[in-house]
């Protein structure tokens, strides 16, 4: 973390060290709600100790505070979070809830872990909002709205919803449950922990303290009859293996699986050992996703448009007969100069036709299992992003922070241009 980027503090700037840690705390956490932060950090370094948060997926740091004074705060949260606040040594984890002035009460989780210089703390904000989101709501366009709808049309089978730490899996899991959430089913999620509450489903969480673990719950759930099931995250052989199996014997499954693309995912699958026949034949398909930042439309500023943006046919074909438009990022009040407004989801949806699944059985590679799902008419996640770059909802810059992606140099090269201009 580096010194330069800090942000706006002006509410509690000032006499912050006269002000009681559990006062600032309560502050801090509204603070950080307020501006949609995913994150909180109060770490120990060298000299001080450093306040930062997590916001549109950047680190910012807030403030440095002196070192006796940063403990005291540490120590608070430790202690309403009920997060070994006795013992020092060891990494700890706690969950407390706070209520805000507004009456919103905001849950967190927080991790303790030692460091060189004392402790790091770090506080996960679960906004409750970001738990409502609906199908609709996640940055899809109307033609991924539909195919993510068909995958859950499923009575059974395997979804994957895959990506790196803070793609948005679980923000697009519980969107999926909340659409399949209409009375008609009986749905059961294993989570680690359960992050945001849903009326009528039945929500189960891991427990290390008590050595519960997901393939132990999943064991459960199965003899509950349950006609969907959601798991956290698949992590190791057994949950894959039984994951596979209720997703074959007649429940839709959903779970996440840490991937780079959904031919990867599929990867990912047969690393843990499901036997390849069987995975096939019942996954119906795979989302991968990342989280880009979108332009603000108060500020954002067009410097090119027209077909000659269009990179290819895909794209062409996707943005149908809309003008093609290029935007910068320009800052104002509306988005605290940032030039941009908040996260949306980059996805990209591949669907098990006959043919990938036949590549799967075969042990087919992950680049042929992509050529499979293109010329099925899957859009690969560049050429999605590049729509997005197009409609003016983001930039190419902020794509390639996320994406490895060559083929928008173009596109990159265009946005350089406008900027030296
Ligand atoms: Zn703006």
């Amino acid at each position: 973390m580096s010194d330069s980027g800090a942000i706006d503090f002006n509410e509690i700037e000032g006499e912050t060290e006269l002000t009681p840690p559990e006062t600032y705390a309560a502050q801090l956490i509204e603070w950080a709600a307020e501006r949609n932060a995913s994150d909180l950090f109060i770490s120990d370094s060298e000299r001080s100790v450093v306040v930062a948060v997590r916001r549109m997926g950047r680190v910012e740091i807030v403030r440095r505070l002196a070192r006796q004074y940063g403990r005291y705060l540490q120590g608070h949260f430790r202690a309403i979070s009920d997060a070994g606040a006795g013992d020092l040594v060891h990494p700890a984890e706690g969950r407390a809830s706070v209520v805000l002035s507004d009456r919103r009460s905001i849950d967190f989780r927080l991790s303790v872990i030692p460091t060189l210089y004392g402790h790091d703390v770090s506080v996960r904000l679960f906004d409750a909002e970001r738990g409502r989101v609906g199908i609709d709501a996640l940055g899809m366009d109307d033609e991924e709205i539909a195919t993510l709808k068909r995958l859950l049309g499923f009575p059974s089978g395997l979804i994957l919803v895959s990506g790196p730490v803070a793609s948005g899996k679980t923000c697009t899991l519980y969107a999926a449950i909340r659409h399949l959430n209409d009375g008609s089913r009986k749905i059961h999620t294993i989570e680690d922990p359960v992050e945001y509450p849903l009326a009528g489903v039945h929500q189960s969480q891991t427990n290390q303290r008590a050595k519960l673990d997901f393939a132990e719950l999943l064991v459960a759930v199965l003899r509950h009859s349950p006609d969907v099931i959601m798991i956290g995250e698949i992590r190791d052989s057994q949950i894959a293996a039984t994951a596979v199996r209720a997703g074959a014997s007649g429940q839709l499954v959903l779970a996440t699986v840490h991937a780079d693309s959904t031919a990867q995912a599929i990867n990912v699958m047969r690393q843990y050992d499901v036997n390849p026949t069987f995975l096939a034949r019942t996954l119906v398909g795979v989302i991968n996703q990342r989280l880009i930042r979108r332009l603000c439309e108060e500020c954002r500023e067009e410097i090119a448009s027209g077909d000659e943006l269009v990179g290819n046919d895909a794209v062409r074909a996707r943005l149908r007969g809309e003008t093609p438009r290029l935007y910068r990022p320009v800052g104002g009040p509306q988005c605290s100069d940032s030039g941009y407004s908040s996260l949306t989801c980059l996805p990209e949806l591949m669907v098990i036709t006959p043919e990938i699944e036949q590549g799967i059985i075969r042990g087919a590679g992950s680049a042929e299992l992509e050529e499979l799902a293109v010329r099925a008419g899957m859009l690969r996640m560049v050429d999605a992003a590049q729509v997005r770059i197009l409609r003016g909802i983001t930039t190419p810059t902020e794509v390639c922070r996320e994406l490895d992606a060559p083929e928008l140099s173009h596109l990159v090269a265009r946005a350089r241009a406008a900027e030296s201009e």
